[in-house]
């Protein structure tokens, strides 16, 4: 739905919420910066020491954890693991009381004669969990850190105004990477430079004992580089052909974009089977994490040939420009996720398209990777209750939900349909316009220096990370000013729908049809591989998770509603024993519906429900199914035109900077 919804209810919120903050009595402007020393020598053990020394007056003082985590959508601070607060001022141990309703909240009293709090916490990084940067984020040889989740601040100002002296201890012989720039080594640790906390909480830090740090711009401005820390020396080893591949992705984004609103920029890329796979973006840098082997495991490379290049584009589209909703000035003012189709979705398009761009994807496995997205998304029948802008609003609630019926309670789909749509839009900009404009147009207008940003303070060292707010207005404004058509209602069409079938237009439009056929699809299959599953949805409709040895059963993910599985009573949950009376394996269920095709004999699968054992008979015979993408020759080819290279890496550097 459109910014128009935006409430009264919202912004009386918000001016509620400013007049507590200026109602708190809090140190003067010119107080000293808050002091924070962290200690990882323990992160092996999966703990984080954090001390701060915080500024105070006399008086009530209520200091916060973060709540909100900027790039995570969602009220994801992993509150449960802060641990062992002890609070002291002018020597002496404070009472602190959490807030009975802000779980996130800590109230105490600074004594008279007091100029400051000191604090000291250990955060308890876990070994084994979901989400993002409170998930396991240190192994024996690397950590990642999030500052977010070793610091508290005090209530009073917004996270823009508050200004952090961070220095950081490592285990003996462990390298870092960060974005934040180093006041000072000794052999005590590193101090960075004074940033504010938007800056802090914005520029996490890899460090490990396999560490590698590979520049990308190779001389030229703004410096750029990939911090690769990694669970193996192997691990952290890039190939020149790699190196290659992300450079361009540096030089493409800057031919698309035409500015660059940093000053440097950091790609951190932890490499450990004992980390989530997840990236999360940041302005200046990213925090990209992947299984051990990424870079050398070719399925690997595929399922996460796009990971970079997406984090990347969220430096442009999600930090420099990013909806209204999701400027949180505070950490604990709630985010709002209606855009999350133009913040996630527009990055999940450019991200895709980049990776073709600069090499790390080939023409064909792009394809395959949309005729994926194409299938799974029309074959959905949760979109027949909820329509693609209700993913983005329920965002926080979707991003941890099981894979268990998520093809009916639909997923955080407004990354890959928006995807489709974007796509749609970029092809009808090119039709409208006769070929002499395109979606990069759009880009380089709505994220470029024309934006509002001053992109020429990107080189100096004390720039601050410029953030230009939009609404929905704004996106519908900007695109018709690259092509006139109703894109309002174009987009609203798409964002309210609850047909039944996927928004296709832009295969269509750019010269290509989704098609099934026995052949597997690459990008699937790459992902069956790396992840050990097998995904039959759009045969018998059900995907199933081998999770440990041969001789276990397979856990059932989903099934799909209406397919030949669901028919005949298969369910998430369920876990399969056999397949026509052999034990099961992912090629011997293949080997079923190959052998199955033509015939009449339903296929027996014989399932496991909580300890008792049924045979459910799954009429199919239509054998294997994959999607791809097929030519269609009677429109041209612009899918060809929209991932083809537009920058070579010396070449662009040079000219991006006039252009600035
Ligand atoms: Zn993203």
């Amino acid at each position: 739905m459109s910014d128009k919804l935006k409430s009264k209810s919202y912004l009386a919120a918000a001016a509620l919420v400013a007049f507590l903050l200026l109602a708190v009595s809090v140190p003067a402007k010119d107080t000293p910066p808050i002091r924070i020393r962290v200690d990882l020598r323990e992160a092996p053990r999966h703990i984080f020491h954090a001390q701060l020394e915080i500024p105070a007056v006399p008086g009530p003082l209520t200091l916060f954890y973060p709540q909100w985590i900027p790039g995570e959508h969602g009220p994801t601070g992993p509150i449960a693991d802060l641990t062992g607060l002890k609070l002291t001022s002018a020597g002496k141990p404070l009472v602190w009381r959490r807030d009975a309703v802000n779980m996130y909240a800590f109230h105490c009293e600074v004594p008279a004669g007091a100029d400051s709090v000191e604090v000291s916490l250990d955060y308890l990084s876990p070994g084994n969990a979901e989400g993002f940067s409170g998930s396991p984020a240190a192994t024996a040889q690397l950590a990642v850190l999030e500052w977010n989740l070793v610091l508290l601040y005090p209530q009073g100002r917004p996270s823009d105004e508050l200004t952090y002296v961070a220095t950081l201890r490592l285990p003996a012989g462990w390298k870092f990477g960060t974005a934040l720039e180093v006041a000072r080594e000794s052999a005590d640790g590193v101090e960075f430079r004074a940033v504010t906390l938007t800056t802090l909480v914005d520029s996490p830090v890899i460090a490990g004992a396999y560490f590698r740090g590979v520049p990308l711009s190779h001389g030229q401005t703004p410096e750029h580089r990939l911090d690769l820390a990694g669970d193996s020396a192997a691990a952290v080893t890039i190939s020149p052909q790699q190196v290659a591949s992300y450079a361009q992705l540096v030089a493409e984004a800057g031919a698309l974009f035409g500015a660059r609103h940093y000053g440097h920029y950091d790609f951190l890329l932890a490499l450990s089977d004992h980390v989530n796979s997840f990236g999360l973006e940041h302005h200046q840098s990213s925090d990209n994490r992947a299984p051990e082997r990424m870079l050398l495991d070719p399925n690997l490379q595929v399922i996460f040939a796009d990971l970079l290049p997406h984090e990347f584009v969220h430096s442009w589209n999600g930090k420099y420009r990013r909806p209204r909703g999701l400027l949180s000035p505070d950490y604990q003012q709630p985010m709002r996720g209606e855009l999350l189709w133009v913040y996630e979705g527009l990055t999940e398009y450019l991200g895709e398209v980049l990776a073709a761009r600069s090499g790390l994807l080939t023409p064909e496995l792009y394809r395959e990777i949309l005729a994926w997205v194409a299938a799974y998304l029309d074959q959905r029948p949760g979109r027949t209750w909820r329509p693609l802008e209700d993913t983005a609003v329920a965002a926080q609630v979707l991003y941890n939900a099981r894979d268990e019926w998520a093809s009916w309670r639909r997923s955080v789909d407004f990354y890959d349909e928006s995807n489709l749509i974007w796509l749609e839009a970029d092809a009808i900009i090119r039709r409208e316009s006769q070929g002499r404009r395109s979606l990069d147009d759009f880009c380089r207008r709505f994220h470029g220096a024309s934006a509002g940003g001053d992109a020429a303070a990107a080189a100096s060292s004390a720039f601050r990370s410029p953030v230009v707010p939009y609404t929905f207005d704004d996106v519908v404004a900007a695109m018709n000013e690259i092509a006139p058509y109703d894109w309002r209602n174009f987009f609203l069409a798409r964002l309210d729908s609850t047909a039944p079938h996927a928004p296709l237009g832009g295969l269509e439009g750019s010269g290509w049809r989704l098609v099934f056929s026995e052949t597997p699809n690459e990008r699937l299959h790459a992902a069956e591989e790396a992840r050990n599953f097998v995904n039959v949805q759009f045969s018998l409709g059900v995907i199933v998770k081998r999770d440990n040895s041969d001789k276990d059963g397979g856990r059932i993910l989903d099934v799909i509603p209406g397919s030949p599985a669901a028919q005949a009573g298969v369910a998430p949950g369920l876990t399969l024993v056999a397949v026509n009376g052999r034990h099961w394996s992912p090629d011997v269920l293949r080997a079923a519906v190959r052998d199955a095709k033509g015939g009449s004999e339903p296929i027996e699968l014989l399932l496991e429900n909580a300890g008792y054992y049924k045979t459910y008979r799954v009429d199919y015979h239509g054998g294997e199914r994959y999607p791809h993408l097929e030519r269609d020759a009677s429109r041209p080819d612009l899918l060809g035109q929209i991932i083809h290279p537009r920058a070579s890496p010396a070449a662009t550097a040079g000219k991006e900077k006039r252009s600035d």
